[in-house]
């Protein structure tokens, strides 16, 4: 059942309960502070279908890969992070009957995230099988104040007197729905009982992370507080109560959870801290907290807002996309990233995937501080180490990296071959990140300090991935995959032998920029990865002649080597019964077609815009995008911000649509699985760089926009180096505010505009006058 969420500008409302569509609810209405993630599971049992999900951010367990045939090169597991304590539960009984909406009569239920104030709330009539109506209401978040606290309210009558307990517990086991080989990642280390409050000490096998989860519940009726007892096992600790309850007489619950893990904390304190940590926060009510809470996503709002007047659902979607990428990922620690379904699901693990640098950095760009976006940088620049090892065991050598396409520590976790050997080019991605960094913050400096580093070692990738092709006088790159995954083991993929020259262009420029402004960061360089003149030479010397496939007729570069051996037949005629393909067609079928699952020559002009006039965009344009299938959530928004280069607003807000609503309307029918997170950054690219044609060209912010036809306006912030900025589109017109930072100058369709700070321009962008 799709288009069952409630338009609404702030809120992501489900009015009915549908057991079919229960498990792609709990993932729209996750919630999550950037460290800790819980799905949107009910607090009380629920006996129907449903992925229970509580993760930690960084946690994660080596999960042994299943593999059909061994290949020298695969790696020994596949990182998940882990499904951990649900610290979420209650189990209620009324008169001995447990409270499972599954086996329920539901009267009323309404489901509410509201991402204004990040709170999820839920409320339901139901009857019971023994007659008895309960009426209940939960409201519950993950503290954007103290990233290790999750708060819950719950709230319960009965409609005649009955016998009620509640067990308000912590389940430490929990297992993942994807382990491999159905394995229990986690073992006990401890649990108890210290003044009210109970914990549970656990430890990952093998990674040995060690967490301590500790929660304390509050009972109250009439707002007289109900002693609970306490008791705990191995893996759960509970805090119960009995009673009987008067009809419709109020039981209030209140709990506190805290988790912390030893990513944050030493080990040996960690009992001691989550306990003490508990003492101090549950002083405080859960209206205290969620106050708190409510204020620093108003902040949040006030700087990554966007606004849309005269189209609700597109303004509840973008809203949703935001509200997601902060949820997952807050930028205040450089060993995190940002797994393609965020804290929503199971699915890819919540590794790391190119997906980050190519599509998340320049949202956090934009929206917050520029560390945020540095931090991802870093975290790459951390694991180059272990790239350098990825490389050199697939025979790699002079300290050549290839990254991994699928990670958590740096290690390699994708074990299929056409992918892990073959889908090198996010490797370049890697690079255009620090470029695109640099080039929106100005921070030169960080090319000195990490940038280069990790530049090198790609160059020196790349270097050694091509091969001289005596045939064609050319360096050619054998036996690929592109972005478009629908394609194994091609020659010359043109969007990877783009990236391979762009990237040793790059280094080229950037080893002279070095000797030339940072001398002495270069010799430290020097010293530490052994580069020179003679090596750089050799990069630019490659990248000035490496073959790239192109077809005279159509006059367009092609995909790969033999793309137009194809049957060329658009997309549009596959019977809508067989989309997806992925699913309907067999593998072989889809490898022989001419179909492309995500944008991957569009991919190259996107990245590479100013290297191409518009007739060019729009010839390769006109002749891929007609035989793409947006298999891929990455897909839909790259095609919308070119088509909106193009001038064509009617298929930008089309692709627009079908990236923002993509989870809210179910749109891939996988969204049971978790949302799709990292492609929800592309969703904000539409808007900024689609609609608003943003751009940073020339060290000067500049903007090409439109106003989609179903839009009033549209309006948005951002961050750029020490302004922040305010975007106003209209039909016409367009308003830009310095709120605050010094005077800047402002591109409007090649326009300049002086703005100084608290100043604000109006321009129409249409006739070009102020
Ligand atoms: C896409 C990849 C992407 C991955 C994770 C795949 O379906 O083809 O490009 O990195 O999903 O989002």
């Amino acid at each position: 059942m799709k288009n069952y969420i409630k338009h609404h500008p702030w809120s992501i409302i489900e009015e009915a309960f549908d057991k079919k569509v229960h498990r792609v609810s709990e993932s729209i209405f996750s919630i999550g502070n950037g460290r800790m993630g819980q799905r949107a599971n009910f607090e009380e049992d629920y006996s129907g279908e449903s992925l229970q999900g509580a993760y930690l951010a960084g946690i994660y367990y080596p999960d042994k890969t299943r593999v059909g045939w061994w290949k020298n090169g695969y790696p020994e597991y596949f990182a998940k992070v882990l499904n951990s304590v649900n610290w979420i539960g209650l189990h209620i009984t009324v008169n001995h009957e447990i409270l499972d909406l599954n086996n329920c009569e539901i009267l009323d239920f309404k489901r509410e995230l509201d991402m204004k104030a990040g709170i999820l709330h839920r409320s339901f009539t139901a009857k019971m099988k023994n007659g008895i109506t309960v009426e209940a209401s939960a409201s519950r978040f993950c503290s954007a104040v103290n990233k290790n606290l999750g708060v819950l309210k719950y709230e319960l009558k009965v409609n005649q007197k009955a016998q009620v307990n509640v067990e308000a517990y912590m389940d430490g086991a929990v297992h993942n729905q994807d382990a491999n080989y159905d394995e229990y990642f986690w073992e006990n280390c401890n649990s108890g009982i210290e003044n009210d409050n109970v914990f549970i000490h656990q430890k990952t096998k093998k990674t040995a992370f060690e967490i301590v989860a500790a929660a304390k519940t509050i009972f109250e009726v009439n707002n007289e507080k109900i002693q609970a007892s306490s008791s705990f096992t191995a893996t759960k600790a509970i805090q119960k109560i009995d009673l009987e309850l008067d009809a419709f007489t109020t039981l209030a619950i209140t709990k506190y959870a805290v988790v912390i893990s030893d990513l944050y904390f030493k080990k040996e304190n960690l009992k001691q801290e989550a306990l003490q940590n508990l003492k101090e926060e549950s002083k405080f009510s859960y209206d205290t907290h969620a106050k708190a809470h409510a204020d620093v996503w108003d902040k949040k709002w006030e700087e990554c807002d966007i606004e849309i007047e005269g189209d609700v659902s597109a303004q509840q979607a973008i809203r949703f996309n935001i509200f997601q990428l902060y949820q997952t990922y807050a930028g205040d620690d450089a060993r995190l990233n940002i797994g393609p379904k965020g804290f929503t699901g199971e699915k890819y693990g919540g590794s790391t995937y190119w997906d980050t640098e190519a599509y998340c950095i320049p949202f956090y760009l934009s929206t917050a501080n520029q560390n945020v976006a540095r931090n991802l940088l870093e975290y790459r620049y951390h694991h180059l180490e272990k790239a350098i090892e990825n490389a050199s065991k697939l025979g790699f050598v002079n300290g050549a990296a290839l990254y991994p396409m699928v990670t958590m520590n740096g290690e390699e976790c994708h074990n299929e071959w056409e992918i892990t050997f073959e889908e090198i080019h996010r490797n370049g991605a890697i690079v255009y990140a620090i470029y695109d960094y640099i080039k929106y913050t100005g921070d030169q400096a960080y090319m000195a300090q990490f940038g280069f580093e990790v530049i090198a070692a790609i160059a020196r990738f790349w270097t050694q991935r091509l091969n001289f092709s005596n045939d064609k006088n050319k360096f050619v790159m054998l036996g690929v995959t592109g972005p478009n995954e629908f394609e194994n083991n091609v020659n010359n993929n043109w969007y990877t032998n783009k990236m391979a020259e762009w990237c040793l262009q790059y280094g080229f420029e950037q080893y002279h920029w070095l000797l030339h402004n940072e001398p002495e960061s270069l010799t430290r360089i020097v010293n530490k990865i052994g580069i020179g003149q003679e090596e750089v030479n050799q990069w630019k010397f490659i990248a000035s002649n490496i073959y790239f496939p192109f077809d005279t007729k159509h006059q367009v570069f092609l995909q790969q080597d033999g793309f137009l051996d194809k049957e060329l037949i658009p997309a549009s005629k596959i019977p809508t019964q067989q989309r997806p393909i992925v699913e309907h067609w067999s593998w072989d079928r889809i490898l022989r077609s001419c179909y492309i699952k995500q944008a991957d020559v569009l991919q190259g002009f996107y990245f590479f815009e100013e290297q191409f006039d518009m007739d060019t965009h729009k010839r390769h344009y006109d002749f891929y995008e007609p035989l793409t299938v947006h298999e891929s959530s990455l897909s839909p928004c790259v095609h919308s911000i070119l088509a909106a280069k193009l001038g064509d607003e009617s298929r930008a807000y089309e692709f627009y649509l079908r990236t923002a609503r993509l989870d809210l309307d179910d749109i891939n029918n996988d969204t049971r699985d978790g949302c799709h997170t990292t492609s929800m950054a592309g969703t904000w690219m539409t808007i900024t760089k689609g609609f608003a044609g943003m751009r940073v060209l020339n060290n000067q912010l500049n903007f090409n926009p439109f106003l989609p036809l179903k839009w009033n306006k549209f309006s948005f912030k951002i961050k750029f180096r020490e302004n922040l900025l305010a975007i106003e589109i209209e039909k016409e017109l367009c308003h830009i505010t310095n709120i605050n930072g010094p005077e800047i100058n402002i591109a409007v369709k090649d326009i300049s505009h002086n703005i100084p700070e608290h100043a604000q321009i109006i321009i129409n962008y249409k006739s070009q006058s102020v």
